[in-house]
């Protein structure tokens, strides 16, 4: 089973906060998450980025990382 997909497993909230208080930054545009209802906690890649518009790129660029067109290789 996908554990980004329990929700509503309370060890993974609990693992999500505990990510996201020691990464209060957000790891795709540098500025810092005020509140963790703000932060999109991705538990399998230990990633933290703010809900919506840095979320949206983290999902289109799969990885996080960026190298390159898209289109090529
Ligand atoms: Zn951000």
């Amino acid at each position: 089973m996908d554990i980004a997909a329990r929700h509503d497993d309370p060890a993974v909230e609990e693992l999500a906060r505990a990510i996201y208080a020691l990464f209060p930054r957000c790891m795709r545009c540098g500025i810092e998450i005020r509140r963790y209802e703000d932060a999109d906690v991705r538990i399998l890649t230990n990633r933290v980025v703010h809900r919506g518009h840095c979320a949206d790129e983290e999902n289109q660029l799969g990885s996080g990382l960026s190298t390159g067109t898209p289109g090529e290789g």
